[in-house]
Order: C-alpha cells, then structure tokens, then sequence
C-alpha cells in the first residue's frame, strides 16, 4: 500500500488526522496534510482508506498495488 498527499488540495480538515494518526499529521503553521508514513502496514489498510473516503477535498490517494 502507497500513499500520496496533495498539499495543495488539502484545506486542512483534520479528518485524517483523527482516523489514521500513525499515517498522517498537519503541519504546525498552517494544518495542511503532512504525510508520516508514505507505505503503512496491512494493519492500517482501513484507517488509510476510510480517511482517503472523508477527505472533503479528496486530497489523499491510496494505491493498493
Ligand atoms: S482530511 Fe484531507 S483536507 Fe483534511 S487534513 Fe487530511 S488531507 Fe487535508
């Protein structure tokens, strides 16, 4: 499992951040999408991809390849 962030998508929601907190962070400034873990384990296969289907902005892809 892969995963990309559009920072310039991003309007700093949160939802990510609250679903799948191992994978994902905001930056202090300006809370957009900081990407901790770009290749998660199995384990966090739900997470990733429940916080990819909440994102308001679509911001977050995950590859599953
Ligand atoms: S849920 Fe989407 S818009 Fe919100 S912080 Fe995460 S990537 Fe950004």
């Amino acid at each position: 499992m892969r995963i990309t962030v559009d920072q310039d998508l991003c309007c700093g929601a949160g939802q990510c951040v609250l679903i799948a907190p191992d994978v994902f962070d905001q930056r202090d400034e300006d809370g957009i999408v900081e990407l901790l873990d770009p290749a998660p384990g199995p384990e966090l296969k739900d997470d990733v991809h429940e916080a990819a289907a909440v994102c308001p902005t679509a911001a977050i892809t995950v590859d599953d390849g």
